[in-house]
């Protein structure tokens, strides 16, 4: 009985000693094309997929010029993970320009979309991420998506999403924690673009926009103007910065208001690993910790 077992130990080892190094060559590629996006996606996948991200941390995915390198990064993909409702406008001509054979999937498919006013036009809200009940839709998908992509490896990240989403779970309660603690007459801020609807409608914090749904457009005088009335008269206390804008703006309207400015926002990109925001889970915690100690005092 023993000798049997010590037999099937030895020829286990000896399969995974033959296995390992082929296995680590099957890996699966996958290309997300923002940050936030890649980090649900490496909780996904765990150590089963390699997963990278095409605009990485501290930057914008609204305005980003696509290189040569990623088209190639897209063509030895297997898997490639995007937002959807119009975040990356430069996704489709780059996927096509690589010739990629990979897998597209649209990570933000399932979601009640926000529409809003961009430039006098109604069109879809992208910064879906931004509610925590959604990034739950997206780890469904991406997990649904790897299943397709690598089969062999489904209870792996069958098992990862499980675990993951009971994570989201804990994060969403804290979120609504932070927020309950501020007294809702405080619950209105100003940001450089207009990125938290998705958070605003989930957690109940009123955000207001110079810049617009996305960061492309410049502010016009006037809508300046209009922000800096609201302000004043709605004695809003916080202006707050996000990584990915320009601060001037927001430094400019915090002079002309008195109101404080509240920290840093990560709206649509995580920070640099050695930020505060290096994961999404750790990004939500940032931004509702900032939201509450602003708006509290
Ligand atoms: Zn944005």
């Amino acid at each position: 009985m023993l000798g049997k077992a010590l037999r099937l130990l030895c020829a286990v080892a000896w399969m995974t000693a033959a296995a390992g190094p082929t296995h680590a060559h099957d890996k699966i590629r996958v290309v997300a094309s923002f940050s936030i996006l890649a980090d649900l996606a490496r909780n996904v996948a765990g150590d089963a997929a390699d997963v990278s991200a095409l605009v990485g941390p501290d930057s914008d995915a609204h305005a980003y010029a696509p290189s040569p390198a990623d088209a190639k990064r897209l063509a030895e993909a297997t898997l490639v993970l995007v937002n959807g409702l119009g975040f990356e406008g430069w996704i489709e001509r780059l996927v096509s320009a690589s010739g990629t054979k990979a897998m597209v999937t649209v990570a933000s498919t399932g979601v009640t979309p926000r529409q809003m006013q961009d430039d006098g036009r109604s069109r879809a809200d992208p910064h879906a991420w931004q509610s925590v009940a959604n990034a739950k839709i997206y780890v469904s998908n991406i997990r649904d998506a790897l299943v397709r992509a690598d089969p062999e490896a489904k209870a792996i990240y069958a098992a990862n999403a499980a675990a993951y989403t009971a994570r989201l779970d804990v994060l969403e309660a804290e979120v609504k924690a932070a927020v309950a603690a501020i007294p809702p007459a405080r619950r209105s801020i100003i940001t450089t673009h207009d990125a938290f609807g998705y958070f605003a409608a989930a957690y109940g914090i009123a955000f207001i926009a110079p810049q617009g749904v996305s960061t492309e457009q410049e502010v016009s005088a006037r809508a300046l103007a209009q922000i800096i009335r609201q302000i004043k008269a709605e004695k809003i206390p916080a202006v707050f910065l996000e990584n990915i804008t320009d601060p001037r703006l927001m430094k400019r309207i915090a002079e002309e208001t008195g109101a404080k400015i509240g920290g840093k926002l990560y709206s649509d990109a995580l920070s640099a690993a050695n930020g505060p925001a290096p994961t999404y889970l750790d990004l939500m915690r940032h931004n509702a910790r900032e939201l509450r100690s602003a708006l509290l005092d």
